[in-house]
């Protein structure tokens, strides 16, 4: 197992990479998915997300699952020996850790969605009321 301390190093790069994206992220170009997403609704029960839009939260969840793949990786080509059950042993603890460090950071995320988010939420929804209006 990969010391921790280095998966919270990149969990925080993850989630600065985020933050960082999250200004610029534009509800106007979201498309729709033919299927839904089998990755977000676990991931956003998991830190109390749910109303965050998908391809804002998507991002991070693509981030996030990236950097558990990766320590995955690394620990199998450490130990190339484990079993199928280790692996998957290995990947929950890690989606857990994952889980508990952006908890730690859940206040500062929800300041960016409030404020990077949300009013794009809200500019879509006026949009929308209006071009219903002007139908009438
Ligand atoms: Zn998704």
């Amino acid at each position: 197992m990969l010391r921790p301390y280095r998966l919270e190093r990149e969990l925080d790069r993850a989630i600065a990479q985020w933050l960082d994206w999250l200004p610029r992220w534009d509800p106007a170009t979201a498309r729709r998915r033919l299927s839904p997403c089998v990755a977000c609704p676990d991931w956003a029960a998991e830190l109390g997300f749910e109303e965050v839009p998908h391809g804002a939260l998507h991002a991070l969840v693509t981030s996030l699952d990236a950097v558990i793949t990766e320590h995955v990786r690394r620990s199998v080509a450490l130990q190339p020996f484990l079993s199928d059950e280790a692996i998957d042993g290995l990947r929950d603890s890690l989606r857990r850790e994952a889980v508990s460090w952006v908890s730690r950071q859940h206040e500062h995320i929800a300041r960016a969605l409030d404020a990077f988010v949300e009013p794009k939420v809200q500019h879509m929804a006026a949009l929308l009321f209006a071009d219903l209006g002007a139908g009438f």
